[in-house]
Formats: structure tokens, sequence, C-alpha cells
């Protein structure tokens, strides 16, 4: 069994930047498992299926084959066999995800691939039910979050310094839609877990939230 850090939290807390930073300094491998749910979401998109369609999108489950790689240190995403990882933050992707991670079939198929990981190396894990339901004995737990207006303005000045237009109300409203739809659904919703540590990192820089982590691993 590998050393297993679970940190889970809402869309924009700041998961995936922290994540990384742990891992370079402790030696951990990251694992990203939004990115994942969107491996399987562009599969969904590529057959044209509409995310409300649960049937098809349970059927289409069965065909797809996730698998994670990494070059020089980075998380790739394979969906049967291509290497997918340039598209995986598009936003008609990220809405695929968002809308179609409430299916249990969904859910059973990463659930697998995530466990095996955390099995066989030192991993330090992201995403909405880590601390809860996929590594339930996992040796540090983190709930990070940040308000949602935080949470805004981090992805508002993302999409900015690419150059992207965009508009802060409808980035706040998407926000608040997902951690809804995240927080409500029936299995594996997002929420704190008893023993998790919480982390607002609403006032904290990336290096402060990432020292606070480092100094609850071995
Ligand atoms: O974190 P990220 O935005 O990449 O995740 C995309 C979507 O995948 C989320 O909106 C959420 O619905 C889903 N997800 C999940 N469980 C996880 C990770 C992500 O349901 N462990």
């Amino acid at each position: 069994m590998g050393y297993n850090v679970a940190i889970d939290g809402p869309a924009g807390a700041g998961k995936s930047t922290i994540a990384k930073q742990v891992a370079k300094e402790k030696g951990y491998i990251y694992v990203d498992t939004g990115a994942m749910y969107r491996g399987l979401a562009i599969h969904f998109l590529n057959k044209g299926i509409l995310p409300e369609d649960k049937l098809s999108v349970a059927e289409a489950v069965k065909d797809a084959d996730v698998e994670i790689g990494y070059e020089g240190g980075v998380q790739q995403i394979y969906l049967n066999g291509e290497n997918i990882t340039a598209r995986l933050r598009e936003e008609a992707v990220g809405n695929m995800a968002s809308l179609t991670s409430s299916v249990p079939e969904v859910r059973e198929k990463l659930l697998q691939l995530q466990k095996k990981l955390a099995r066989e190396q030192d991993v330090i894990m992201d995403g909405r039910d880590i601390g809860t339901c996929v590594l339930p004995d996992a040796d540090v737990k983190v709930f990070l979050t940040a308000s949602v207006e935080t949470r805004a303005m981090r992805r508002y000045g993302e999409l900015k310094e690419k150059g992207l237009s965009c508009d802060l109300k409808e980035i706040e409203k998407d926000i608040r839609e997902r951690d809804e739809r995240d927080s409500t659904r029936e299995i594996a919703p997002l929420k704190r877990a008893e023993d998790a540590v919480l982390i607002d990192s609403s006032d904290m820089t990336i290096d402060e939230v990432a020292a606070a982590i480092t100094a609850l691993c071995k």
C-alpha cells in the first residue's frame, strides 16, 4: 500500500495547483481524478451523446478505456489509446464531466482505476470523493475550499491570462451550479470527510496552503 494523501473540495479551490506542488516536494505521484471524468466526457462528446441521456452515457462507458500516464512528470490521459490531455480543460468538456459524473457506471469505472493507483504507489489524489469514498483510509485528508467569489475571481484571472473573453458573473453562476450538482448528487457527493482537515484558501497564498498540507504529511 502506498502513502496516500486525499484532497477534496469544490471547483476552483486550488486543489490541482497545490497538489502538484506538494507532490513535487514530497516525491508523490499526483493523480488528478477530475481529469479522468473529463476523459470520459470527451468519449461522450465524440459519440454525440447528450448529458441528460443517462442510459446512453451508461452504455457508452463500456467501450471507453481511460488510462493515466506521465510524461516528464506531467499527468496524461489516454482514451482508448489516444492521448487526449490537450482537450481536457475545454469548457464543453468540463460541463459534460460535471453533468455525467453522477451516473453510477461512470463512477464505478473510475473508482477501480483510482484505488489501484493508490495501492501501488505514494499518491496525492484530488477530487470530490477521495477522502470519503475512493481512499477512506488515506493517511492524510484535506478538504480545501474558498469562497465562491474568490474561486470565481481566480477562474476569471486564468481565462483573461489566456486572452479569452469571459464574464465574472457568468463564471460565478457556473461555479454555484457545479457546487450544487456535486454536493447534492446521490452517489459520492462532495462533502468533507469527518477526519479531513479543513483549509479555507480564500486569504492564503499558494505557498501557504502547500506548506500547511506538507506539514501534515510524513
Ligand atoms: O475537478 P474538475 O473540474 O476537473 O472535475 C470535473 C468534474 O468531474 C467535476 O465537476 C465533478 O462533477 C467530477 N468529479 C467527481 N469526482 C471526482 C473528481 C471530479 O465527481 N473525484
